[in-house]
């Protein structure tokens, strides 16, 4: 079957390689639909890890396909599993803890010192035909559901998980700084967890009109506007409960999410930084502000997030751009989100049956 695997910095290839077997307590997943993530280009352009490591859950050697973000039809089930049938659509959950570790144990799972994820270091990739994943990490969809939409749960479930930290009151304010794929879905989380006073910032006009289609009040394009006046404006001088940065630039996008906040405001990181971020700390201490992260998401978070879509309380599928087969995901794909596609994209969708 078809797959991308990365080799080395900038160095992913798409090769043929042998289907993956089924094991005890598994289902293949003929993939439908794949995201290319934020952190597929992260992974593409540095290679951090080595080809010779092996994560202690998935015991695997490299080179590792790529794809954390997929959907499929389910094409065969291990003899012991009952809780997926063959043909069910299903969303899957990439990423595994030990359960056994003392952050497994304090109930951080999401946060496991073992962590592993299918499509970064082992356990295949939905950048491929099929995919072989524990029948507990198949969420399973109504059969007439969207397999498209089906590939969000994924990103959807990182900005569920980031609400849920950030502990946002019903009827507080909350504001987005970076409206990409993350922080369109955190919008999309706040909203269907009650929270309907959002502020976005973003400088894309496609990415603006998205915000507002999805529920933002107020959007503010940082070059026309001081960003922290215009929140502190629509919040009566208050500030928000809550802000989010979604987009990892660096000090330009964390100090305005921190100078956003009311007195006890929560800022949460959910965007990969890439070197240091030098803050001014006095607010933290006299206005009591909390600078928190957001890592992943927990077996609970990826079912709430199922349902949520089921249900018609986020309909996500505005969010896809573009859609590619897999035979032209480096050009059409990565090399073009890492290019012009920087700014008109946000979520491409790759399909291995194409
Ligand atoms: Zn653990």
């Amino acid at each position: 079957m078809l797959t991308l695997r990365l080799y080395s910095e900038r160095d992913a290839r798409l090769e043929e390689i042998p289907e993956p077997e089924l094991r005890p307590g598994t289902v293949k997943v003929k993939v439908a639909w794949a995201g290319i993530c934020g952190s597929d280009l992260a992974l593409f352009e540095t290679a951090p890890v080595p080809l010779d490591y092996q994560n202690p859950i998935m015991q695997e050697s490299g080179p590792h396909a790529l794809g954390h973000e997929f959907s499929g039809y389910v094409s065969e089930v291990a003899e012991d599993v009952t809780s997926v049938q063959l043909g069910d659509l299903v969303a899957v959950r990439p990423n595994f803890a030990d359960g056994t570790c003392p952050t497994c144990r304090a109930g951080h799972p999401n946060m496991c010192d073992n962590y592993a994820f299918i499509g970064i270091n082992g356990g295949g990739g939905g950048f491929s035909e099929s995919v072989v994943v524990p029948a507990d990490h198949a969420y399973v969809l109504p059969q007439d559901f969207s397999a498209q939409a089906a590939a969000l749960i994924e990103p959807l479930a990182v900005a569920w998980h980031a609400v849920k930290v950030a502990k946002i009151p019903t009827d507080g304010t909350a504001f987005v700084v970076g409206a990409g794929p993350i922080g369109l879905s955190v919008v999309l989380a706040l909203r269907a967890q009650g929270v309907s006073r959002i502020i976005v910032s973003e400088l894309s006009e496609a990415r603006k009109q998205l915000a507002r289609d999805f529920g933002a009040q107020l959007v503010i394009d940082p070059r026309e506007a001081d960003v922290v006046a215009a929140v502190r404006e629509a919040t009566g001088g208050r500030g928000v409960d809550v802000s989010f940065d979604a987009s990892g630039i660096g000090k330009n996008t964390l100090q305005p999410a921190i100078d956003s906040l009311s007195a006890a405001g929560h800022a949460v990181i959910l965007a990969n930084f890439h070197g240091d971020v030098p803050l001014d700390v006095m607010p933290f201490l006299m206005r009591e502000k909390v600078l928190t992260g957001s890592f992943a998401y927990t077996a609970e978070d990826f079912a709430e997030v199922r349902d949520a879509v089921v249900d018609g309380r986020i309909v996500p599928d505005a969010l896809i751009s573009s859609r590619i087969p897999l035979s032209e995901v480096l050009d059409a794909g990565f090399k073009h989100l890492l290019g012009e596609g920087r700014a008109t994209e946000v979520k491409i969708l790759v399909s291995p049956s194409s």
